[in-house]
This record gives C-alpha cells, structure tokens and sequence, in this order.
C-alpha cells in the first residue's frame, strides 16, 4: 500500500509505540489529519514540553517534574518505609489505593540476564545507600512475580538483610506472571497488607 511519504512517515512513527501495528499506526495517523491544526500543534506542543519538563528524582527516581518529587518532599509521609517498585507506574497504581504512606524507591527496570540488564544498570545501589543513610525500617519489595522479579529480589535482600533492615515482599494474590500495574486497588492494598518477609 502506497501512502504519500509525510503521511508513510507518520504512520511509521506511531508504529513504533508498543502495542501499535500498522492498521492502528494508519488509524491514528489519519486522525491526527482530520484534526484541526491548531489541535496538532497543541498535541506536538504536549508532547516536547512533557519530555522537557519530566525527570526523575534525585532521591527516588520516579517520574517528576519536581526535583526531589512531590512524594519525596512531603514530610507527613513515614520515612521508616521504603517501597521499591520496577516502575514509576507502579508508584501510581500504589498511590491510588491510598494505603501505603512511606516512601519509594523506583529500579527503573528489574535484573534480566537475558535482555542484558544487570544489577549496576537498576538504581540498586542507590536503594542500598539510601535505606542505609535514611535509616529505614523495612524495605517493602512490591516486585511482580516472575523469574526477573525474583531475581532482583535475592538481589536486593542480599545488601539490605546483613544492615538488620526489615526486607519484605508484597503478596500477590495475582496469577503468577500479573502485572502490578494492571492490579485493582483492592488487590493492592490486600497485597500490601499480606506482605511477607523475605
Ligand atoms: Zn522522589
């Protein structure tokens, strides 16, 4: 199928978002076409200013505008906790239960050998220093059960257990293999509850 290059390349760059095939990338394409252009220039206009301004914060490394984050700088919240999640997605989802006051800690990955990610390429490290530095009481892993999640587990409580820092894991009532991120409140805050020591 032949499509005039703007609009080939168009299509090809919507094609690289995840979870997007060709006959989405071609829908999307040709509704950002039959948009005003006021519209499209607001869209473009979103789109760099959200890659400008959202960074990751020094101290947790959640997605944030704000440097510490809203999270890090607010000081009702329980410093004897750290949560450690894989993603800034999963602060959201855990946010949203409105259960969990501590703090977080984001990997930005988890440990797969097979995709070439070790240890030293996570914020592991910085988790390390900070539990250490902050004086943290438990160190909460809400970290999916899979082979990469558990992997970094055994990883973690490695460092965290000889400083005599409470290491436990949250209790996924969830299939093996789930995503935190796609878990309902209710599953979450059961999971956070139920969560074991490791
Ligand atoms: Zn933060």
């Amino acid at each position: 199928m032949y499509f005039t290059p703007p609009l080939a390349r168009l299509i090809e760059e919507f094609q690289k978002f995840p979870g997007v095939g060709p006959k989405s990338a071609q829908r999307m394409a040709f509704f950002v076409l039959n948009m005003s252009a006021e519209d499209v220039g607001k869209f473009a206009g979103v789109v760099v200013e959200a890659k400008d301004k959202v960074k990751h914060c020094g101290k947790c490394f959640h997605l944030s505008a704000d440097d510490p984050c809203e999270i890090c700088s607010n000081t009702k919240r329980d410093s004897s906790m750290i949560c450690v999640v894989a993603d800034s997605r999963d602060v959201i989802a855990l946010e949203k239960t409105r259960e969990y006051r501590g703090f977080y800690h984001v990997l930005s990955g988890l440990i797969s050998p097979l995709e070439g990610r070790g240890p030293e390429q996570l914020r592991i490290r910085e988790l390390i220093n900070r539990a250490h530095n902050d004086g943290a009481q438990e160190v909460i892993l809400a970290i999916n059960p899979t082979i990469e999640g558990d992997a970094t587990v055994l990883y973690i409580s490695s460092f965290l257990k000889p400083l005599s820092i409470k290491v436990t894991r949250i209790a996924f009532g969830l299939p093996m293999g789930s995503d935190l991120e796609y878990a309902d409140e209710i599953t979450l805050t059961r999971a956070m509850e139920g969560r074991r020591e490791v």
